[in-house]
């Protein structure tokens, strides 16, 4: 089957000539074990070239695959297919009266994908979303299983791997009872004055807290407050309440955006931003992220602030998370409590490129490791400086892939090799 494959953005093509889509795992095995170079691509929603292939690999899709999404009520975990998307998951889950700690903003992302590039949510007390998997099972080069399970000493680099183990066959991932969350947004809190308590304070004041600015102001245009009914009321930010649905991009409408106005609902309906009944085809747009130490947040807007009137012009949001540390060798946010400020950008790469490294110029001071699913123009020595365990991860590869398969050139930056 040859077919011609992009991103969900467009701006990838991606250079394999084919895209395989096994419907049985044993199909799976034996594809990967008659090939010399492999990649998974999941959902697609990354921005880059990390699931590329090239011209003599094999792009390999799980999507045909049985969607196998088992909940175990009495442990209170699930195994999730490779090729299955969160909303599905949690759909499933929340039949079951349990859930999921977070979610990212759209739910329509692939969870094996996902948890791959460190995606995550926001809120001070959760981690990125590969926090809750306990066990990661891969077809590794040979066509052989592979499972590594929490507490196995490799396990630190299985999950936020960024493909470069084996295709993900299943995941199992930790849950906990249902939860109901209700969703405010408010407008115009202004930059000026805010200082770390204060960040500290906006952002602790609820399960999950994200700030909008498109900085055409110093100040943040919407705050999004997710706060689960069964934890107490704290301090609300120092901004009026939305009067009408709001979307994060200015001027957009609020129609595809989670219930707001304080509605309780589902954990599901109101972690992402985006409701999984609207799908979308493909964005017109480029996305940057980079994550720093938590405590440095305040110093790091203002950094921002210096350099918004090159930022403005080809921005569409910007977004402020928190995000708790985790302990995933490549994870963006490994060992230290984090901020991730994510830039939506306008889709013209060429424009927006030169802004990218004109912004991690700015976050140079912070030590930023940009997200791995995201654009970014962090030359490979500086990446390599900011992962103290990336020789660990380095090692894992060679041990479990010696011949390179599922390696590809931006593994090979990340890698060093
Ligand atoms: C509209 C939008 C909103 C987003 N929101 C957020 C957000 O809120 N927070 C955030 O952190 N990020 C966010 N992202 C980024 C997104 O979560 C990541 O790019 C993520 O990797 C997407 O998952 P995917 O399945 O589409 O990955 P893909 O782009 O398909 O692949 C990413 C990587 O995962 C690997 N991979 C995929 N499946 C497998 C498998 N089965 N086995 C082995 N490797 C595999 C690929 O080889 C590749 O290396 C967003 C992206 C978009 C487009």
């Amino acid at each position: 089957m040859t077919e011609s494959v992009t991103n969900w953005a467009g701006n990838i093509t991606y250079a394999a000539k084919e895209l395989h889509r096994p419907r049985t795992l044993d199909a799976l095995r034996a594809l990967v074990a008659e090939s010399s170079r492999v990649r998974a691509l999941g959902s697609g929603h990354s921005f880059n070239e990390i699931a590329e292939a090239g011209e003599d690999g094999m792009l390999v899709s799980l999507g045909d695959l049985p969607a196998r999404i088992d909940v175990d009520t009495t442990a209170r975990t699930v195994r999730v297919g490779g090729g299955v998307r969160y909303a599905e998951l949690a759909r499933q889950v929340h039949r079951h009266g349990l859930a999921l700690a977070n979610m990212a903003s759209l739910p329509h992302i692939s969870v094996a994908g996902s948890v791959a590039t460190g995606t995550h949510g926001s809120g001070v007390g959760n981690g990125p979303l590969a926090s809750s998997v306990r066990a990661v099972e891969l077809v590794t080069a040979d066509g052989s299983t592979v499972t590594l399970e929490r507490g196995d000493e490799r396990f630190a680099g299985a999950v936020t791997s960024l493909g470069a183990l084996g295709v993900v066959t299943a995941l199992t991932l930790d849950l906990e009872p249902a939860f109901e969350v209700e969703q405010h947004v408010f407008t115009e809190m202004p930059l000026e004055g805010l200082d770390e308590a204060a960040f500290e304070t906006v952002m602790a004041s609820a399960y999950s807290v994200s700030l909008f600015t498109d900085w055409r102001e110093p100040g943040f245009r919407q705050v999004w407050v997710k706060r689960r009914t069964d934890q107490p009321f704290t301090d609300l930010p120092p901004a009026a309440a939305a009067t009408e649905k709001m979307h994060p991009v200015p001027g957009m409408p609020g129609v595809n955006c989670t219930e707001q106005f304080g509605v309780p609902g589902p954990w599901h309906e109101r972690l992402p931003h985006f409701r999984a009944e609207f799908t979308p085809s493909s964005g017109a747009e480029l996305q940057s992220e980079y994550l720093m130490p938590r405590r440095s947040a305040v110093a790091m807007l203002r950094a921002l602030d210096g350099i918004r009137e090159t930022v403005a012009p080809v921005l569409q949001t910007c977004e402020v998370r928190t995000v708790a540390a985790d302990e995933q060798w490549l994870s963006p946010c490994h060992d230290r409590d984090s901020v991730a400020v994510h830039f939506t950008w306008i889709e013209d790469t060429r424009t927006v490129l030169p802004v990218v490294t004109r912004v991690e110029e700015a976050l140079e001071p912070f030590d930023a490791r940009p997200h791995w699913g995201k654009v970014f123009t962090t030359p490979a020595a500086v990446l390599h400086s900011r992962y103290p365990r990336l020789h660990d991860f380095r090692a894992l590869v060679r041990d479990l892939d010696p011949e390179g398969t599922f390696t590809n050139a931006f593994v090979r930056n990340v890698l060093g090799d």
